[in-house]
């Protein structure tokens, strides 16, 4: 059987090996000229940097995809004995560690929780994400038999510890004393674009990859984990064509029959899209009627990120740093209601030179500087990212008493509209439809179209949702929906 698969991304490439390992022949497609989707590297003067994700969790996925196709493959990853640096408006810093206890004793020195109910937090946050895990992100929530199976039992045997009237920002605040601890929590409902404010206390369990685990950094940078899953699905003989775009769906009634390119028309029996699900209904599929309300929900933020190669080091700062906006509520009103560059933003810094020091040239750093922002419905980005980038260098420079601007070496800049033009991220936003309510994990789209024969979906605007480790698991339910759906092929 041969398979399609629209775009390059890590959704894109999980499902090329996912497919070749059931003995599919598997064709690539990308309209730009770099495998890898978001995942991709790019040197700007003497400075490496990976342009899109940086925070990496659950890299054993990474590993057991690669030795899913070939038992042989090592993937070499940092674990981070720090989870993130926090900086506060009042000149506080917070180094948080990582793992359960260590990180309740920082929250009850430096912020004066309970240590004792700090640590049950999060070991309830663990037992949560452990029951949740098997049931909202490994299986479609759209096929009956993925759904009652064991796992759903053992999750609604735990159904009053999930907090389902609660938001994150409410189980928080009820969870811990200081608001500074509860804003290093809310924080996480920005891993997949969304307001803590709106998101489901659910959603809290990403404490147990960000605090517990910890996060890793793959050896040789982010753009590893794209490029060792490409080369090893080249290696398994995975076609990939690059420049390349999709322009259409081509369908013969209610069935897939192929692709047509910016090059050429192909026959495939099946095709998966990693494509952003709107833009794949819009652009390759104009004469079916798209399904409106799964997209008409609102879309996660978007970023503004200023790749800085900096001319001197700061002991100050570690692999990952915030520093927070001192009134959190406020930017999320922004970025969702408003839909404004808040003036005092919560500004994140990456340097992975920290720990991969040939990302820089000796005594100098990588940064990597986002900052949260809505989506694309025609603002002035022009003159919003210049002012952006003053209030950035005032608060940085502030917060790490020296000015910074004279050690900026090199700079680029991405944005919302770049994020649509060179991704197809619908208004720029990163992970299709955010979690803003409590049934948004019913509201994104399935990973199989339920009206068009062999069309299946793959990637972070689709189920599961935002983040590597949930397009990794998209592409594992589509591998599963396949095989369900053609029984012939093999294990
Ligand atoms: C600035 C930034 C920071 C991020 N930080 C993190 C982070 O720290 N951690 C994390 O887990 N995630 C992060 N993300 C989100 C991250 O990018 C995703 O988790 C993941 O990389 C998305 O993978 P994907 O498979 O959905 O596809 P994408 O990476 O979005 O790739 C889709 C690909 O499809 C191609 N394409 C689209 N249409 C067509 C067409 N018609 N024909 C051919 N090709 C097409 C596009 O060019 C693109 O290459 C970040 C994203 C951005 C932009």
């Amino acid at each position: 059987m041969k398979v399609g698969i629209i775009g390059s991304g890590i959704g894109a490439l999980a499902s090329a090996i996912e497919l070749t390992r059931l003995g599919l022949d598997v064709t690539v497609f990308e309209s730009n000229d770099q495998i890898g989707g978001k995942i991709v590297e790019q040197r700007i003067g003497d400075f490496r940097f990976d342009m899109g994700p940086s925070v990496f969790t659950e890299p054993l996925l990474v590993q057991n995809l690669l030795k899913s196709l070939d038992p042989e493959q090592e993937f070499a990853f940092h674990l981070l004995t720090e989870s993130c640096r926090y900086f506060f408006n009042d000149g506080q810093k917070v180094l948080i560690p990582t793992g359960k206890e260590r990180v309740a004793q920082v929250l009850h020195a430096e912020l004066g929780e309970d240590e004792l109910a700090a640590q049950r937090f999060l070991t309830k946050m663990e037992a949560n994400y452990k029951t949740i895990y098997p049931v909202f992100i490994q299986i479609s929530l759209h096929r009956f038999k993925h759904l009652f199976a064991k796992p759903l039992f053992k999750a609604l045997s735990r159904l009053f510890q999930y907090g389902l009237h609660q938001t994150m920002h409410s189980q928080n605040q009820q969870s811990f004393v200081n608001p500074k601890t509860v804003q290093i929590f809310d924080r996480l409902a920005t891993y997949n674009g969304s307001s803590p404010y709106l998101a489901p206390a659910m959603l809290n369990i990403i404490s147990q990859l960000e605090f517990n685990d910890g996060p890793a950094l793959p050896v040789g940078g982010m753009v590893q984990i794209t490029r060792r899953a490409h080369q090893l699905a080249l290696a398994h003989g995975v076609k990939f064509k690059t420049n390349e775009r999709v322009l259409e769906i081509l369908l013969q009634k209610q069935s897939i029959q192929g692709l047509k390119t910016s090059k050429g028309t192909y026959a495939f029996d099946l095709v998966v899209s990693n494509m952003d699900i709107h833009y794949t209904y819009e652009r390759l599929l104009p004469t079916i009627k798209p399904p409106r309300f799964l997209l008409k929900q609102e879309k996660s933020s978007s970023a503004v990120v200023f790749y800085w190669g900096m001319a001197r080091s700061f002991d100050q700062l570690g692999v990952h740093n915030i520093f927070f906006a001192a009134d959190y509520q406020a930017e999320f009103k922004a970025l969702f209601e408003t839909k404004t560059l808040y003036s005092d933003p919560t500004i994140y810094v990456h340097i992975s030179s920290k720990i991969e020091t040939a990302d820089a040239p000796a005594g100098k750093e990588n940064w990597f500087v986002m900052v949260n922002a809505p989506i694309n419905v025609g603002q002035d980005w022009d003159n919003e990212i210049q002012l952006l980038r003053k209030r950035i260098i005032a608060k940085l420079s502030k917060s790490l008493a020296l000015d910074i601007e004279p050690f900026i070496e090199v700079e680029q800049i991405n944005e919302p509209r770049l994020i649509d033009e060179r991704y197809s991220g619908k208004q720029g936003s990163i992970y299709g439809n955010a979690s803003n309510n409590v049934f948004s994990a019913f509201l994104r789209h399935p990973n199989f179209s339920k009206k068009l024969k062999g069309l299946y979906f793959a990637g972070v605007t689709v189920h599961p949702g935002g983040g590597i480790p949930l397009a990794i698991n998209s592409a594992q339910i589509v591998a599963r929906c396949i095989q369900e759906d053609f029984p012939s092929l093999q294990k």
